[in-house]
């Protein structure tokens, strides 16, 4: 069966319809702000698409440059909604550059001599750009998020990327044919639509995996994701002969803040605590809502002193951080239990062994008077080269608790 370029891009333009409000509905749904700007990425792709190639009448000058800057803003609109998604700043004054220096080449080649294929390249080049950005941008998961629907989404991307580059400097050294209404740019098309309904489901995908796998009050990873996320990194730590360490740390008497001054403040003072752990852990290290006001923190590659270290410095941010929340004097302190997993020891090696030693040194550090941080003692005996104690605030090391 043979089909026309216009009857192809006809079925997109309807597709890329139906995809963008299936996007909206969604982000409306899941109250996700990604989803609108990808759900206007996909209303301005599809807008420039039936610009350039349904030929509308308004003149080539016009339907050139209105399309193509269409397609310039979708692109950067995708890369501004991987930033949204990951709660980072979306780029619109970069959309809005890229946008302004592609249209404006395109002017200055319509002005001096109309060549086509300088229009291809130009076009062809700028989103390769875009769409390799984006996928470069999915493929740096912040916080130890789940990965496998960024890494297929980045592919989607990547493929999208060397694929524009190459149509256009294939197009301005001759090698690949202009557009026109031949089978090549039919099949072009085609691929186009695939690659788009692959990218909108995938965009999908990443936000249901993003939902569940955070924790709505705190924005961390909820108790599901950070244990299975140790089980991956201890499992990575066991293989590469490295040390893992894990804390649990508990908001000492936090009923109280609640008894005291509502449960509107103390659901304040816990985001200011997930706000303060990114200040004190390492970039490789995840943490993760265990349950109520109990935290728990993974740190490939840190032995026993290391772990203390950070451990530490958490608690005395918490100290500084969480004494005042919302002008009420909640005065809240922390206490954290640390257990490490060594290579070659026979100590805890698994996530159920470390969080059941961590846990006995918390204990431990809530029974000498909470605020302090205490380390789960090895069986061998190595303990961190740390001051035994310090009443009130200080460091203890917990017996071993199994
Ligand atoms: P300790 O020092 O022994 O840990 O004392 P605690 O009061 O912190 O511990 P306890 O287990 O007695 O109480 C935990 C409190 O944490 C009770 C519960 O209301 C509060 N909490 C748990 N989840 C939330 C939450 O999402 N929001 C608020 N505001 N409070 C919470
Ligand atoms: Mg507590
Ligand atoms: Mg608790």
């Amino acid at each position: 069966m043979d089909f026309q370029v216009q009857t192809v891009l006809s079925v997109s333009a309807v597709v890329g319809l139906l995809l963008a409000g299936l996007q909206l509905l969604a982000g409306w749904r899941l109250r996700q702000s990604c989803l609108f700007v990808w759900s206007l990425a996909n209303l301005f792709l599809t807008t420039g698409c039936v610009f350039l190639a349904a030929r509308i009448d308004i003149g080539l000058p016009a339907s050139v440059l209105v399309g193509n800057g269409c397609i310039l803003i979708g692109m950067g609109l995708i890369y501004s909604g991987i930033r949204t998604l990951d709660e980072r700043t979306p780029r619109l004054a970069a959309v809005a550059v890229v946008t302004a220096l592609g249209t404006g080449l395109l002017g200055l080649s319509l002005w001096s001599g109309n060549n086509l294929a300088d229009r291809v390249t130009i076009t062809s080049v700028l989103v390769g750009c875009w769409t390799a950005t984006a996928g470069r941008a999915l493929l740096q998961t912040p916080g130890g998020g789940p990965i496998i629907s960024r890494v297929a989404s980045a592919l989607v991307l990547m493929v999208l990327a060397i694929g524009y580059t190459l149509r256009g400097l294939g197009v301005q050294f001759g090698i690949v044919p202009l557009p026109g209404d031949g089978p090549v740019e039919v099949l072009i098309a085609i691929v186009g639509l695939g690659l788009a309904i692959c990218w909108t489901f995938g965009s999908l995908y990443m936000v249901l995996e993003k939902v569940a796998s955070l924790d709505d009050l705190t924005g961390l990873l909820n108790r599901r994701s950070i244990l299975q996320r140790g089980e991956e990194l201890l499992r990575s730590a066991r293989a590469r002969r490295m040390p893992f360490s894990l804390l649990l740390a508990d908001l000492d008497h936090f009923k109280s803040v609640n008894d005291r001054f509502g449960h509107d403040v103390g659901d304040l003072a816990l985001k200011r605590f997930a706000a303060v752990v990114p200040q004190s852990i390492r970039s490789n290290d995840v943490a993760g809502r265990y349950g109520g006001e109990e935290f728990c923190i993974l740190l490939p590659g840190a032995d026993a002193k290391g772990a203390h270290a950070i451990a530490e410095r958490l608690r005395l941010l918490v100290e500084a951080q969480l004494r005042e929340v919302a002008s009420h004097d909640i005065g809240v302190t922390l206490t954290v239990g640390a257990a490490t997993y060594l290579p070659g020891s026979s100590g805890p090696d698994t996530i159920a062994d470390l969080i059941i030693a961590a846990d006995g040194a918390l204990y431990s550090g809530k029974a000498l008077g909470r605020n302090r941080t205490a380390v789960a003692q090895l069986p061998s005996g190595e303990v961190p080269s740390a001051p035994r104690e310090t009443p009130g605030h200080g460091t203890i090391a917990a017996e071993p608790s199994r």
